[in-house]
């Protein structure tokens, strides 16, 4: 979604938040945009990283490799980040990074030194206590590794908190893996609850770490009508056996591997008859054109902007509730945070702690929310975000900085 988009939707939204001019003013301004042009191999890669605000706690948010990145962009998800670890009630502000190449035309040796490079253009503005990365799209565990190792060359000290979604080895946390999933696992559950829906039919966008993880971990309670990815999707009105789909996805390449069952459209699975519609793939997908034809009751996003500003309004007029991306993905930073606790205290917690942090955290995420958005004529969206930026600002405020 572009910045100019985010801002107007703000604009919208200023008078129910009851926000200032300064307060407004304040909220569409990323406090520090760096860039850097990063020299591999005698040729040149745009490189960004965005401090969006850090008034709740050090900048927050992943690196993104790929060729589309642009700053408009990283300015868009660096805002989202802010928001999200308020309404996780997490410790941290907001930010987003990314270098603009196509990680799939380079070699492993390659992918290490743009990596390490991004740090040396970017290390004094980065550590635990100032401004922590992540994995985002193409990002891995093992560039992780590698850009933890070249901050702490440069600065001659270990700092492991400066950067999340680490190999275990080198301080990763358990579950993190599969935390975006799990968190929206919980918020669907208490969705569920308080919307008193029995048919639990389920499509699923995408299948990655975020949509094939869902769909694993809700295939024992609910049925998954339908999944899809890049090659298109597959639909059984009896549920799909997840763990085969799994297998023709590995042997295949793709889920549409899957064979004797009904081969659709990514853009038919989105319109597809299920009670809840998951999209973990892409951003702009539910849009004005096909909003109408939603059959969900709910609409859990897993990706990062996947409802445009206009078909969020077609889905609320049906009476339709969209759980929104900086609640429903926000397990993924929640897990990112406890690793970067564990690491700073010297710790180490298992799985079982993780994921029962995790669970309270989201739920009790989730319930807030509904209190903002019950009885209300806006959505749960507007809702989420009235809710997360009264946090930012009153850290704001009791800074002195408005
Ligand atoms: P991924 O690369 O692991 O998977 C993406 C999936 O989308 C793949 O299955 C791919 O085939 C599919 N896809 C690509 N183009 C498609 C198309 N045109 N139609 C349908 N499917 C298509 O990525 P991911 O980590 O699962 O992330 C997916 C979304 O979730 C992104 O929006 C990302 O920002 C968001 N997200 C992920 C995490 C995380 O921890 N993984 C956290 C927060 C948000």
């Amino acid at each position: 979604m572009s910045f100019a988009t985010i801002t107007s939707f703000l604009q919208k939204i200023a008078p129910l938040a009851n926000l200032s001019e300064k307060e407004l003013q304040l909220l569409q301004t990323p406090e520090h945009i760096l860039q850097a042009e990063l020299d591999v191999d005698g040729k040149n890669y745009p490189a960004y990283r965005v401090q969006y605000n850090n008034a709740r706690g050090p900048y927050k948010g992943g690196i993104r490799f790929h060729p589309d990145v642009h700053l408009d962009e990283v300015k868009s998800l660096a805002f989202w980040m802010t928001l999200k670890c308020a309404v996780a009630d997490i410790p941290l502000g907001g930010g987003k990074g990314g270098i603009t190449f196509d990680p799939k035309k380079f070699s492993e040796s390659e992918l290490e030194e743009i990596s390490r490079v991004y740090i040396r253009a970017f290390y004094q503005h980065l550590g635990s206590e100032k401004d922590i990365p992540a994995p985002d799209v193409y990002t891995t565990p093992q560039i992780m590794g590698w850009m933890l190792d070249e901050y702490e060359q440069l600065m001659g000290r270990k700092d492991p908190g400066m950067i999340t979604g680490k190999p275990l080895e080198l301080g990763g946390s358990y579950v993190r893996d599969i935390a975006t999933a799990l968190g929206g696992t919980y918020v669907l559950e208490e969705a569920v609850k308080k919307l008193n829906l029995s048919h639990k039919t389920v499509a699923i966008q995408g299948f990655g770490n975020a949509g094939m993880n869902m769909a694993k971990l809700l295939s024992s309670h609910y049925t998954i009508v339908a999944v899809s990815d890049s090659k298109g999707g597959i639909y059984d009105s009896k549920g799909l056996d997840i763990g085969k789909v799994i297998e023709a996805k590995e042997k295949t390449g793709s889920v549409v591997g899957y064979s004797s069952v009904r081969k659709i459209s990514n853009e038919e699975l989105l319109t597809c008859d299920c009670a809840i519609l998951i999209p973990s793939a892409l951003n702009d997908v539910i849009t004005k054109d096909n909003a109408a034809q939603v059959q969900a009751k709910i609409v859990l996003e897993l990706a990062n902007g996947p409802t445009t500003i206009e078909a969020d309004e077609i889905l609320f007029k049906k009476g339709i509730v969209v759980l929104p991306d900086i609640l429903s993905n926000a397990g993924g930073v929640t897990v990112s945070c406890f690793e970067w606790q564990q690491n700073v205290r010297h710790e180490h917690w298992d799985a079982e702690k993780v994921k029962e942090k995790l669970r309270e955290k989201m739920i009790s995420a989730f319930n807030q929310l509904w209190s903002v958005y019950q009885g209300r004529n806006y959505n749960f969206r507007t809702a989420t975000y009235i809710h997360a930026i009264k946090k930012v600002l009153d850290a704001e405020r009791k800074r002195g900085r408005i």
